[in-house]
């Protein structure tokens, strides 16, 4: 691995007290670039922009996939990954389905790790703080053919977070627009899913929705995710998720949730969660809880919902009667370091990790 470190480190000018989600980046970040059908060596270096040709590929047939994770530090200091090897898997799904060359173990996992150690002053401590880290493949090879690229970077940035609290939301379930569709990329973190979200959420802004709730492009009848989350429904004491498919995004988060509520003994189910089922839930007073799960703010609990024309409030439960909220504490005191980690998730980062690379 190559190191080049900077000399002047901006920490001191960040202000550790104000500021908002993916606005600052830490001191440095990794690249390895990937050519002649080999990836390169890896290279820790200063934080800063790249330049690329407006004929670059990406910007003209969009491969690019990206996987979102987290680094938390103690009340020691020590600094954590949470399940970092699934982020590892799940890129290189993305990379392989949009026709771009995995990167290796090796190159993404030291690569995290000696980020990790050579800014943990970065990594932010106290409730609902942690790092965000942002790994990246993009192709950066110039030409206008329509085809697969020969050269892609493989890169880490990552900005320091905090979400002490975030408000009910409210969310439109949609009968028009699909997130994702068979045979299509759903599952796969591809940079073009999201751009393809965002007109539809805007939409679902301006009748009044903070998001929209995705049903199965065939039929608009089955909940599929919500925003950029895994969804959760509960009804009466039961807790109903999706199955994971080429369409829904098998978020770690998600999967995280189901084995801590079978670890509580909660009635979970994975099956299809059907609109109708959950409107008639709605009118007989068994629906309690619809929320989303994802790294960035692990529950986004929601306040309401509308179909169609109608708009419905849900419950408001008082946080030790929410399983959204407990779930969420559950997992956060095991990332964070506050709980046993029966499930072997939390991932310490070495100190001093240079000296042995
Ligand atoms: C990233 C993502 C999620 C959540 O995945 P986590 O691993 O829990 O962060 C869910 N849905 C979509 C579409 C995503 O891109």
């Amino acid at each position: 691995m190559i190191i080049q470190k900077t000399s002047s480190s901006r920490l001191e000018s960040f202000d550790q007290e104000n500021y908002s989600f993916g606005d600052h980046f830490i001191d440095h970040m990794i690249i390895c670039e990937y050519d002649n059908g080999k990836w390169g060596e890896a290279k820790l270096m200063p934080y800063g922009p790249l330049s690329f040709s407006p004929a670059n590929m990406t910007f003209n047939y969009g491969q690019a996939c990206f996987e979102g994770m987290k680094a938390y530090k103690d009340k020691d200091g020590q600094v954590f990954l949470f399940r970092p090897r699934k982020n590892f898997e799940r890129i290189n799904k993305s990379a392989k389905r949009l026709a771009m060359p995995e990167v290796p173990e090796e190159v993404f996992m030291k690569g995290l790790k000696v980020l990790m150690d050579v800014d943990r002053a970065w990594i932010p401590y106290g409730e609902g703080r942690s790092l965000y880290i942002r790994p990246l493949i993009f192709a950066t090879e110039e030409g206008l053919k329509a085809r697969v690229a020969h050269k892609y970077m493989f890169a880490i940035v990552a900005s320091p977070a905090k979400s002490y609290y975030t408000a009910p939301v409210s969310v439109k379930i949609s009968d028009y627009y699909s997130r994702s569709a068979s045979g299509g990329v759903g599952f796969a973190k591809a940079a073009g899913n999201y751009a393809a979200a965002f007109y539809p959420t805007q939409m679902a802004i301006e009748e009044g929705y903070d998001q929209i709730i995705w049903t199965d492009d065939a039929t608009h009848e089955y909940f599929e995710e919500s925003g950029t989350m895994n969804v959760f429904v509960r009804i009466n004491d039961t807790i109903y998720t999706p199955p994971t498919s080429e369409k829904i995004l098998d978020g770690i988060t998600r999967d995280s949730f189901i084995q801590l509520a079978k670890h509580k003994g909660l009635d979970i189910r994975v099956e299809p969660v059907a609109v109708k089922t959950v409107l008639e839930a709605q009118k007989n007073g068994t629906l309690k809880e619809i929320w989303g799960v994802g790294t960035a703010v692990v529950t986004s609990v929601f306040k309401a919902f509308g179909y169609k024309d109608q708009r419905f409030e849900l419950p408001v439960l008082a946080d030790e009667d929410s399983y959204a909220l407990t779930l969420k504490k559950a997992l956060v005191d095991i990332q964070t370091n506050q709980a046993e980690d029966p499930f072997g998730w939390r991932e310490l980062v070495e100190r001093n990790i240079l000296e042995t690379v």
